[in-house]
């Protein structure tokens, strides 16, 4: 039985042992993409907020259903904790729907795919990163997301700078380029404006992600 297949029959199971699972969970979230390095029992809390953006005092659960929170090094990974507990009860719930165990295998293989999200495309010599968008999360389980892909079309707003954690945006700058441009720190890279994708872009600045 592979990893997938354990998780699966571990969050289907109403009289499920916990043992062992840590590890089974932490490489999910790893093949998923985030940053974690630890699992462990324990529950996560957030806060609601008032419009203004301030606490109420009243908090909820992070995770209501999987009994397993993520962390990397000391500190608690919120959104990996989310998705996770997301997963979870997505398996749970297909196990209660009259459809085959290789079904839901698949569907949870698609999760996890899906939640990778696109590698950074480096845009100068010296290293700047441009990141995707992040992804819209609502708070009642919208943990499964998209996320930007290489054949995606760049949009005026494309992601954000690594460094300043400012939007870039995609803006003529003559009859033949457009430029990202860093709406925080003005970084600037032009290019033809007839790209249109991120993969486009990537392959436009391979000399800068070779490596990739
Ligand atoms: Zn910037």
């Amino acid at each position: 039985m592979d990893t997938v297949e354990r998780f699966v029959r571990w969050a289907s199971d109403s009289k499920r042992q916990n043992k062992g699972m840590e590890a089974v969970c932490l490489r999910i979230l790893k093949d998923a993409g985030f940053e974690v390095n630890k699992v462990s029992l324990g529950q996560l809390r957030g806060h609601y907020l008032e419009q203004d953006g301030s606490r109420t005092g009243e908090t909820f659960a992070i995770n209501s259903s999987c009994p397993f929170k993520a962390m990397n090094g000391r500190e608690d990974n919120y959104t990996a904790t989310g998705w996770l507990d997301s997963l979870f009860r997505l398996a749970w719930g297909l196990t209660r729907d009259e459809i085959t165990n290789k079904e839901i295998i698949r569907k949870i293989r698609f999760e996890i795919e899906r939640s990778i999200p696109m590698k950074p495309i480096v845009l100068t010599d010296i290293g700047d990163q441009l990141l995707e968008y992040p992804p819209d999360r609502n708070i009642m389980g919208g943990n499964l997301v998209d996320h930007t892909r290489d054949s995606k079309k760049m949009e005026l707003c494309v992601g954000l700078h690594a460094v300043c954690q400012g939007w870039i945006d995609r803006e003529p700058v003559t009859q033949t380029h457009d430029a990202l441009i860093c709406r925080s720190c003005h970084l600037r890279v032009p290019f033809p404006k007839e790209l249109k994708t991120y993969g486009n872009l990537r392959q436009h600045l391979r000399k800068f992600n070779a490596a990739a």
